[in-house]
């Protein structure tokens, strides 16, 4: 069964509030391309490993989200869909 996280693929939006300001925050991307651009020498196996976060074992892709006015980061784990909930978030 294959997964794909919908943020990633453009199917959804990243729906988070800042928790300081509760504006909406933007997605500042993937986690692990976050880590790739200040941890250069890290392979990226590694870092999921190391970090202690869910990582694609269970399904989830970690985003981190970005609040422009605090300019505060904050991680999200999107639950990855499957086939049959990419068919269920066309046709609901
Ligand atoms: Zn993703
Ligand atoms: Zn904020």
């Amino acid at each position: 069964m294959n997964h794909l996280c919908p943020v990633c693929n453009g199917l959804a939006g990243l729906y988070a509030g800042c928790p300081d300001c509760g504006r909406s925050m933007e997605d500042a991307g993937r986690l692990y391309d976050y880590y790739g651009d200040y941890s250069p020498y890290m392979p990226i196996d590694e870092s999921k490993l190391s970090n202690g976060l869910p990582d694609r074992q269970q399904h989830l892709c970690v985003h981190v989200a970005w609040c422009p006015s605090c300019r505060r980061e904050q991680r999200l784990a999107i639950p990855e869909w499957t086939a049959a909930d990419l068919q269920t978030g066309l046709f609901s």
